[in-house]
């Protein structure tokens, strides 16, 4: 590794959400194990991102390495289409089981977006089925779904430059974001936006999209179970199928196995990703209901009008396994709620520094939200130099570390957050 391959990297390669001219140079990061991320200079770092939401038992777990070494053995990858193999049925088993049982038929692919792709494109079968040509989606603001288009088309309209793709996307319905958070009372004027929109639209609205609980990228703000409540039943009322989006939050993260356990409602769709391979490689599922594959299958194609390349990767199936495994151990019950006390107790003191607007914590995810935009170069250099790697956004800084770090790592964690407010040359 030279320093002209970092050169090579700036000139050459493309990183997520930054410009070809004069990016923000990356970090080098040549091992992992862990909570810990080796960099180019020797340095260990403490990974507080999980990787984006992924490696949440930490890297270079053994239980992960060896189920993908025991699978490249046998084989990397098979075509799906007319094939089926053991590590595959055996996820399916599982995720079938770990999800509530109206949950029955899955759909497996590479990426979250794909999976959202896939929820979306099922929904406008299944109305087609049934002879309705219903192609609305409802969703709420703030959300964030993925990066392909049919994902943008129910991702915030702001936050996800719809005027960019203009006349490309969808136009779909946007009900404003909950404002009761989670922890706090509920408000019922909260649902009103939402409750007008499906009123009103209801006979052409083909499916009802969003994140239960937790609005990841579109705010990092968790919201009142009620909410979840209230659109559930709305969506029966009027018999419109819900789909989840639990690719950030499933498997744990919030605490619960799925963040829409914290409501006690059953989605109709659910999508799963990020964390599903325990951050080894990628990987998602659709999960639906039996009532929706049948439905599908009964359509003019006689079946759904999907198949990925690489669909059921046995590699990514067999880590999948693993992680499943490991989540069975039910370690992270207790780890879970370790970091959400530690978290609390760190950095909620946070909300009396005049650059802060509000901390929150759940689960194993801490954010705070600042009056001022970050100057992330900076922080980034700040973070790293005091041994933490974290990647705030806007006027956001959030941490979900893997659920295997321990109370002093935490601790690192936290005080280099809290550190960061002495420095107002930080802050924009
Ligand atoms: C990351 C994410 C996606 C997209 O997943 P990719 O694997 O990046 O395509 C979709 N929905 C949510 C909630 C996510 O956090």
């Amino acid at each position: 590794m030279s320093q002209s391959d970092t050169f090579f990297d700036y000139k050459h390669i493309w990183h997520p959400y930054t410009s070809m001219i004069n990016p923000i140079p990356c970090y080098t990061v040549m091992s992992a194990k862990g909570v810990y991320l080796k960099l180019k200079n020797g340095k260990n770092i403490i990974d507080g991102m999980s990787s984006w939401w992924s490696a949440i038992h930490g890297y270079n777990h053994p239980i992960l390495n060896k189920s993908l070494k025991k699978q490249i053995k046998k084989m990397s990858h098979v075509m799906f289409g007319g094939i089926t193999h053991p590590p595959a049925i055996a996820l399916c088993q599982k995720l079938i089981s770990l999800t509530p049982n109206k949950l029955d038929c899955v759909f497996l692919s590479d990426s979250g977006s794909v999976a959202i792709e896939v929820a979306i494109k099922m929904l406008i079968q299944y109305w087609q089925s049934l002879g309705q040509k219903r192609k609305l989606f409802l969703t709420i603001r703030n959300g964030y779904h993925g990066d392909t288009f049919a994902a943008i088309s129910v991702s915030d309209p702001k936050n996800s430059f719809h005027k960019i793709y203009h006349n490309l996307l969808p136009k779909n319905l946007f009900a404003d974001a909950p404002i009761s958070s989670f922890h706090k009372d509920w408000n019922t004027s909260d649902i009103t936006s939402f409750k007008k929109i499906i009123e009103e639209n209801a006979p052409k609205i083909a499916g009802v999209i969003l994140e239960p609980i937790v609005q990841g990228v579109g705010g990092m703000n968790f919201y009142h179970p009620t909410y979840l409540k209230k659109i559930k039943n709305l969506c029966k009322y009027y018999s419109i199928p819900l789909i989840f989006d639990e690719i950030a939050t499933g498997f744990g993260r919030t605490g619960k196995m799925f963040a829409f356990e914290h409501a006690n409602v059953v989605p109709d769709i659910l999508c799963l990703g990020k964390s599903i391979t325990g951050g080894t490689i990628t990987l998602a599922a659709t999960l639906t209901s039996r009532n929706i594959a049948d439905t599908i299958s009964k359509s003019e194609t006689n079946c759904f009008m999907h198949g990925p390349t690489y669909m059921g990767n046995p590699l990514a199936c067999a880590a999948a396994n693993a992680n499943i495994k490991i989540l069975n151990t039910n370690q992270w019950k207790t780890q879970v709620p370790n970091i959400e006390k530690q978290l609390l107790k760190k950095l909620l003191p946070l909300i009396n520094h005049p650059y802060v607007i509000d901390v929150r914590v759940l689960g194993a995810i801490g954010v705070i939200e600042c009056s001022r935009l970050i100057n992330i170069f900076l922080i980034q250099k700040f973070f790293v130099k005091n041994g933490v790697w974290i990647r705030p956004f806007k006027k956001l800084i959030y941490i979900l570390p893997p659920y295997i770090i321990t109370n002093r790592e935490l601790n690192k964690l936290t005080n280099v957050i809290l550190e960061a407010f002495n420095h107002h040359a930080l802050f924009i």
